[in-house]
């Protein structure tokens, strides 16, 4: 379409803050074209269960973090996935995803056994998105059955990582990526994303995340929008920002706190994920819960920027209130069933029905 050109780092750029309306609906509008014309109508729904929200990691960031001691911890048995699964599998998904925090006491054999029960039991692919796990630990689960994993770098910004995850090694962001690449070399599907909006973070930062995902090829790619949670101490330096007058000097030198602001827009999160279909034209795509809750009323839009997957929270509602990443979630979780066939409802008159196969990446 005349007018949406995506090609370098500053058309990127440059999109990330555009607001005139007519070359927003431009730029949808043609997300929305590619996105029928590469991978088609169908909204693929993977069915997420939060199997444990023990975590040993510090994101500055995420509710889950170690130091929340005001958070109720839980693990789930395997016959509590295996019944969540079957529930999920029940009302259409043909993908099951386990996200956890990084809980040591998910013994590798656990989930290994469990991914294979689920694998032989339903007709499912399975997702994993439990953390940064050895090599030997993610052959032995790819050889249970896993079919995909995801696991986001958050920021291409190695400094702005650094301190989103402190007390943690230098070589942490270099080891996530080196693990996307471990994941590919074992035959998984891999996924990758970022937050958008975290504190320090620029449009910048965002065009070379895109162009990272872009060059690693990935099968599927979120953005979700940063929702501050209280119990974290980012969203405490956030608080502390917005009141000596909107502008910090971090480790990282002067932020301009305006642009992250900018980026946990709705507006941004919809632009993002437009971005993410035109760079990435292949890739498997959700419109992710953060976007989905800060959108309200809007929340089908992604799907018409390009979006086309529908990840619904099948996690037993008494530890859905547990896994609470950011503040809503646990609510947008909570929604339940009757929501889910609504908004399905909803978009298969808009012409998007549910897919009936696993939704594996398609390459052309
Ligand atoms: N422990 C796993 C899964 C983490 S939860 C891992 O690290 O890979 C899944 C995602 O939730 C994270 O990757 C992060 O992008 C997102 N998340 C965490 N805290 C958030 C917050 N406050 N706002 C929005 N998203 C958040």
């Amino acid at each position: 379409m005349a007018g949406v050109v995506v090609r370098t780092r500053e058309d990127v750029e440059r999109w990330l803050r555009e607001t005139d309306p007519s070359r927003l609906a431009a730029l949808f509008s043609e997300a929305d074209r590619v996105r029928h014309a590469v991978v088609g109508d169908e909204i693929h729904l993977r069915g997420l269960i939060e199997i444990s929200n023990i975590c040993v990691r510090s994101c500055t960031y995420c509710g889950l973090r170690r130091q929340n001691s005001s958070l109720r911890r839980y693990r789930m048995k395997s016959e509590e996935i295996l019944a969540a699964a079957a529930s999920a599998a029940a009302a259409g998904c043909r993908t099951i995803v386990l996200q956890s925090g990084e809980d040591p006491g998910l013994r590798p054999d656990f989930v290994a056994s469990t991914v294979f029960r689920l694998k032989s039991e339903l007709d499912v692919a399975v997702t994993l998105s439990l953390g940064e796990q050895p090599c030997d630990v993610l052959r032995l689960w790819r050889d249970a059955g896993a079919d995909r994993y995801l696991l986001k770098l958050e920021t291409s910004d190695l400094a702005l990582f650094a301190s989103l995850h402190p007390g943690e090694p230098e070589v942490v962001w270099e080891r996530r990526l080196h693990t996307l690449g471990v994941l590919r070399g074992l035959g998984y599907q891999v996924g990758s994303g970022s937050l958008l909006g975290v504190p320090g973070q620029t449009l910048a930062s965002v065009a070379r995340d895109l162009e990272l995902f872009q060059m690693l090829d990935l099968d599927m790619i979120a953005f979700g929008p940063y929702v501050p949670h209280p119990d974290t101490p980012l969203a405490q330096q956030l608080r502390a920002e917005k009141s000596s007058g909107n502008r910090s000097i971090g480790e990282n030198g002067p932020c301009d706190i305006e642009e992250s602001e900018w980026l946990r827009q709705p507006l941004t999160g919809l632009i993002a994920v437009a971005l993410s279909r035109l760079l990435c034209p292949e890739a498997h795509i959700p419109a992710t819960t953060a976007l989905r809750m800060l959108l309200g009323d809007d929340a089908l839009r992604p799907f018409f920027c390009g979006a086309d997957v529908l990840m619904p929270d099948f996690t037993p509602a008494q530890y859905a209130v547990l896994y609470r990443i950011y503040p809503g979630k646990d609510r947008m979780a909570m929604q339940g069933e009757g929501l889910l066939s609504d908004y399905l409802e909803r978009l298969a008159l808009q012409g998007r029905p549910v897919a009936r196969d696993l939704g594996d990446r398609k390459r052309l």
